[in-house]
């Protein structure tokens, strides 16, 4: 009898990851680059299979080309919303630099191969497969409802994405608890095997720095005042510096989970985990401090014309909670202060990171899945450097628990990490199987 079950699940699973990667090869050959997205075709896809299996289905959008997909498997009763949430979009992919095309999907030694593959189509054919499944078999929510949102516009700043749904109709998307991209893979640590888990995302503080000076004619240098030497200045002031960490709760809580221990010490903490994994070092460092990053310089449009102003847009990230005053200070712990350093500073985007509990029915749920599929391993919770969805989900629904979390265990997080948003980007099949199952049977675990 035990037996038979046994063998029932495995081919249900089978079955599943199979559908979960036909899909997935359609989704990769359905460009959607963005800019400009063109997302609609990906859409549309989606939409069909979705209906297919009893989901109530929307798009909506800001415009035509670019919607958003909405569908929705109401239970028998009223209850809280599950949310699957994801991103059809993907960034660009320079052909010549790959070794298969970026656009085939090609399977090729246990591989799905092409743009989007971990970010994140492979998501949306495990999330929109699993859906499927739970509609075709007849399973509908006891309480509550399961929501499959599907945004554009994610990698370009979500103007059309999950903010404008946030925004405009923020009914239709209102939720309890989404599950999103951000992690999931496991990383072996002293000893431990831990799933990583996104349970916030750090801030956007992007502004420009502007240093004045004097034009005048370029064959005659000292007739002007060169605001791009004036830059040089001040810019050297950041060379191989950031600031110091930040002894903010999540973070320190994320430190705990990894050593395995209280943290009094930021950062004694932060050197006893890089020394038990140096892989960590970019990561950790990021995600415990204020990070400063110039990345564009502008100053004259002449090559004969000493420049008048100069200015350097700095991509700048924030730990969750942390805003603009502290922001500030830390920028002139480093540059000096603006009134004497011959500098200004504009932020040119404001955006405050937040957070949800590492501790929660949701990860409760997430911690029993990869106990029961990989014994003796457990969640590790992080805040991610980088931006996602997530983050709107938070702001627009106070008390919404949203976390990254798309489990993978054939490819380690350092596998994965080198291939987002790089050449011969590629899942392996056997976590479309994991991670399809885990879409699966977390529904029906939070929902009845
Ligand atoms: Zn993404």
């Amino acid at each position: 009898m035990f037996v038979n079950a046994m063998h029932v699940l495995h081919d249900q699973v089978v079955a599943l990851a199979h559908d979960a990667t036909e899909l997935l090869q359609r989704l990769i050959r359905l460009n959607t680059v963005n800019p400009p997205g063109n997302e609609r075709p990906a859409q549309e896809l989606l939409r069909a299979e979705l209906e297919e299996a009893g989901f109530e289905c929307e798009l909506l959008g800001a415009t035509e080309e670019r919607p958003n997909l909405v569908a929705r498997l109401p239970g028998h009763a009223p209850g809280r919303r599950l949310c699957y949430l994801s991103h059809v979009d993907t960034v660009l992919a320079d052909a010549s630099e790959w070794s298969v095309d970026p656009w085939s999907g090609e399977i090729k030694d246990g591989h799905v191969w092409g743009r989007g593959a971990l970010d994140m189509k492979g998501q949306v054919a495990c999330e929109v497969a699993a859906a499927c499944a739970l509609g075709r078999s007849g399973w509908r929510p006891a309480r509550g409802e399961l929501l499959v949102v599907v945004t554009c516009d994610e990698e370009a700043g979500a103007t059309y994405g999950a903010q404008w749904l946030c925004d405009n109709v923020p009914d239709k998307v209102r939720c309890d608890m989404v599950v999103n991209e951000g992690a999931g893979e496991v990383i072996d640590f002293e000893g431990r095997r831990l799933y990583t888990l996104c349970v916030g995302e750090k801030g956007v503080f992007r502004f420009k720095l502007v240093t004045h000076g004097r034009a005048g004619h370029a064959s005659m240098p000292g007739i002007g005042d060169n605001a791009l030497l004036r830059m040089v200045e001040v810019l050297s002031r950041l060379d191989g510096r950031q600031p110091p960490f930040d002894v903010y709760p999540v973070g320190v809580a994320s430190l705990e989970a990894l050593v395995d221990g209280p943290v009094s010490d930021v950062g004694a903490a932060v050197a006893t985990a890089l020394q038990a994994e140096p892989r960590l070092k970019d990561y950790l460092e990021s995600m415990m401090r204020v990070t400063i990053a110039p990345t564009m310089i502008r100053a004259s449009s002449k090559e004969n014309v000493i420049p008048s102003q100069c200015v350097v847009r700095v991509d700048c990230r924030v730990p969750p909670g942390l805003g603009e005053d502290h922001v500030r200070r830390r920028v002139e712990d480093l540059l000096g202060a603006q009134a004497t350093s011959g500098y200004t500073l504009e932020f040119s985007e404001l955006i405050v990171g937040n957070s949800s509990p590492l501790d929660s029915e949701l990860a409760g749920h997430l911690r029993d899945f990869v106990q029961r599929t990989d014994p003796g391993t457990d969640l590790l919770p992080l805040v991610l450097t980088g931006f996602t969805d997530s983050h709107w989900f938070r702001k627009a629904f106070p008390g919404c628990v949203a976390y990254g979390f798309f489990p993978q265990r054939a490819m380690s997080r350092w596998d994965t990490l080198p291939l987002i948003h790089a050449p011969d980007e590629r899942i392996a099949l056997a976590d479309i199987e994991l991670a399809s199952r885990f879409f699966s049977e977390l529904a029906p675990a939070v929902l009845g």
